[in-house]
């Protein structure tokens, strides 16, 4: 019997959560499995979550009359470094224990079908290419904003990989020569500035050298407790210090925009993660200060605008990657 619709699933694994989704070639999701990742308790735990969580989505797509067969393979969407030729995972710094895990063997054998791993944040740029906001051009980098700052690129509708599968490492481009402390180890990239996490420790430390701000009264002194969220929102209501650091945050993501429009001259910039909630107080800026900085030529047209796919990005592009290795994409 010839299978006509067939099927893909794609696994977001992250330090906080597993999302696995069952997607028809369309790029609809069929069904969906969301649990929280208990990477503390070790790395085999984590894989026999992922299992569980695969074999969920598997049995819910049969209840919809989809049998296992008909499915092509699973994406996994990963923190690395790793290999994406041979599914091998050398590092992870949000799961505790994984080293040099070849997760790609391990997770074929438990579920005999084809897996195919691909980074994490890359799988996020393939997903927006594929059906979110990058739908419509062939060129993109996508930049996350979270903890950190992750990066994908895509050109001429591919993902771009590198010599040894770490390219887009646009969080640790370096914006500002012996600057603020990166968890990298190095200083002054753009990461350590303009995540989430840069955000926090900036306001902090201007707050610590004196300067006022409504912030203090809204975690009554406990300065450990303050998020970016919060920042933005005082920026929101005025807050002189919150407008200053927010202004900042899009000059240092506008500077990082602009050298890899420089480079890379794609149609559009993407930006994803928790942070683009705040909307025009982000974008704003950042459009600003990538304009200012770009050579006109290249930043011309180039759109930057917010991911569309929210949390299932991930797990979407990881089910595009099978079908990106399988030719069928
Ligand atoms: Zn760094």
């Amino acid at each position: 019997m010839k299978v006509t619709s067939l099927y893909i699933m794609g696994i977001d694994l992250g330090g906080t959560n597993i999302v696995s989704l069952l997607i028809n070639k369309k790029g609809e999701i069929i069904t969906r499995d969301k649990r929280k990742a208990l990477a503390e308790e070790g790395k085999e735990k984590t894989i026999s979550q992922i299992v569980e969580s695969a074999k969920a989505v598997i049995e819910k797509g049969r209840n919809k009359g989809i049998s296992f067969q008909s499915i092509l393979g699973i994406g996994i969407g990963s923190p690395g470094p790793l290999n994406t030729k041979e599914g091998i995972i050398y590092f992870a710094p949000n799961l505790p224990g994984w080293k040099n895990v070849p997760l790609k063997n391990i997770l074929e054998k438990k579920l005999n079908i084809p897996v195919f791993l691909e980074n994490d944040a890359n799988a996020a740029a393939l997903g927006e290419w594929w059906i979110g906001a990058g739908r419509d051009v062939n060129n993109l980098v996508l930049f996350t904003l979270g903890t950190g700052i992750g990066g994908g690129i895509i050109i001429n509708g591919e993902v771009l990989h590198g010599f040894r599968d770490t390219a887009a490492e646009i969080g640790h481009m370096i914006i500002h020569e012996e600057g603020l402390l990166c968890n990298c180890g190095t200083k002054g990239c753009l990461e350590a500035y303009a995540s989430a996490t840069g955000v926090v420790r900036r306001t902090i430390s201007a707050l610590k050298k004196g300067a006022k701000s409504i912030l203090t009264e809204m975690v009554n002194n406990h300065l450990k407790e303050i998020t970016c969220k919060m920042v933005y929102q005082a920026a929101k209501k005025g807050d002189k210090l919150c407008k200053w650091i927010t202004e900042e945050t899009g000059r240092y993501l506008g500077i990082g925009i602009a050298n890899m429009v420089n480079i890379l001259n794609p149609e559009m910039i993407i930006l994803a993660g928790g942070m683009i909630e705040a909307k025009d107080l982000l974008f704003n800026p950042v459009i600003k200060y990538a304009q200012k900085y770009a050579l006109k030529a290249s930043i011309e047209k180039v759109k930057i605008v917010p991911a569309h796919l929210g949390d299932n990005a991930g797990a979407i592009g990881a089910a595009a990657t099978v079908l990106k290795r399988k030719g069928n994409l």
